[in-house]
């Protein structure tokens, strides 16, 4: 396991006043071609100007308006002085040294981090980034919501996730699974615009057949995607076969049943055609008896779906445990009976940072203590 950790005084007036200083400029990475053609008519340029300077956030993704060799020297000091060129740090890499499977830590401008994982398939390299910084669905069992939500992710934010792990190891990025922290459906518009970028044809090109989103099950988000009749596989996190024992697991359950999420499940394969995935997170003595593999097959049966269970990840701040591989086996087989696609998920990189959201953690509480050690 290799770990880099980039030292950095947090909240230093001069961070405050570059902050701010950033915040009011153009997020240029975050436009579509259309609204990059306007923006550099409007500061007075030539058309052809915004698809040079699309390529290069796009496809050579470049980190800096200074190597946008093609642009006249003036012309990139304008785009300095008005935009904001979003190219996220890493300040941590870990590695795994069972499957290559490599953890992220990215910095953004304004401090905050962020994680993002590769993984390397046979049928391809998959990225799977965060759509929000911490999260505030509250689900018991995962280390992204503990702190609740700081911001959301812009979809320039979520788009260099991609860019820079495709820069740094020099690989392709095949897949994209949009289930690292945050919840993709409460940062809709952005997550939206983040599909439309990374589908451009003047971009990455990744197909939205190629793309996976996950959600805690946010009923009148999975109806608007559905609307939009693209090609995203959709993994809802179900984690319990009744409302009552979802409530106890997720607080999202105390707003919609799973029944309003069986039926926007069913209307989004009606309306796209693509198979659902229900992500059941197996904890021990909670939701892994036969009574559960019983309740979950009755509520999914007849649905075109798949179901991917998950050995839950034990984290230090609640006592969550692994239900023990021959039960796992022992609920997969109860289903398969039924004539459910059934999977367990392989557990990726199991030697570093384990759930979702730990590494953002450790991180942020290493810094502060650090900053109280400097006061
Ligand atoms: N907000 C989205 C994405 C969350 S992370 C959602 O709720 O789907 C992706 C998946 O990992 C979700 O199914 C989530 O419930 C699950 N997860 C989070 N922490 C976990 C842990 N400690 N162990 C097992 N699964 C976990």
């Amino acid at each position: 396991m290799h770990i880099i950790w980039k030292e950095r005084i947090e909240n230093s007036m001069d961070d405050i006043k570059l902050e701010t200083k950033e915040l009011n400029k153009v997020d240029i990475k975050s436009y579509n071609l259309l609204e990059l053609t306007e923006f550099v008519v409007g500061l007075g340029d030539k058309k052809f100007r915004a698809k040079q300077i699309y390529e290069w956030l796009h496809q050579k993704l470049v980190v800096s308006f200074d190597e946008m060799s093609n642009l006249p020297v003036n012309f990139r000091e304008k785009l300095k002085e008005t935009c904001r060129l979003t190219a996220l740090v890493p300040v941590s890499v870990q590695v795994s040294q069972l499957d290559g499977t490599t953890k992220y830590l990215f910095e953004l401008y304004d401090g905050n981090v962020i994680e993002s994982v590769l993984m390397i398939y046979k049928h391809g390299n998959s990225v799977c980034i965060s759509s929000q910084v911490g999260c505030r669905m509250g689900c018991r069992f995962c280390a992204s919501t503990l702190d609740g939500l700081e911001r959301n992710l812009t979809p320039s934010e979520m788009l260099d996730q991609i860019y820079r792990i495709q820069a740094l190891t020099g690989e392709r990025v095949d897949n994209v699974v949009v289930m690292g922290s945050g919840e993709p459906f409460d940062n809709f518009e952005a997550f939206i615009k983040f599909i439309q970028l990374l589908n451009d044809e003047n971009g990455l090109n990744i197909s939205a057949r190629n793309l996976t989103v996950s959600t805690c099950g946010l009923v009148p988000k999975i109806k608007e995607l559905a609307d939009m009749q693209l090609q995203i596989t959709l993994a809802i996190s179900l984690h319990a076969p009744n409302d009552e024992m979802r409530r106890t697991l997720m607080p999202i359950a105390n707003k919609y049943s799973i029944q309003e999420i069986i039926e926007a499940c069913r209307y989004y394969i009606d309306v796209t055609g693509r198979r659902i995935t229900f992500e059941y997170s197996l904890v021990q003595n909670v939701n892994d008896s036969e009574s559960c593999a019983m309740q979950l097959i009755s509520l999914v049966r007849g649905l075109n779906c798949h179901i991917n269970l998950i050995p839950v990840n034990p984290i230090k701040e609640r006592d969550f445990k692994q239900t023990r591989q021959k039960e796992i086996q022992l609920f997969k087989n109860k289903l398969e009976k039924s004539g459910i696609n059934v999977t367990i998920r392989r557990e990726m990189g199991r030697d570093i940072d384990g759930a979702c959201g730990q590494l953002r953690k450790s991180y942020v509480e290493k810094c502060n203590i650090k900053q109280e050690e400097q006061i």
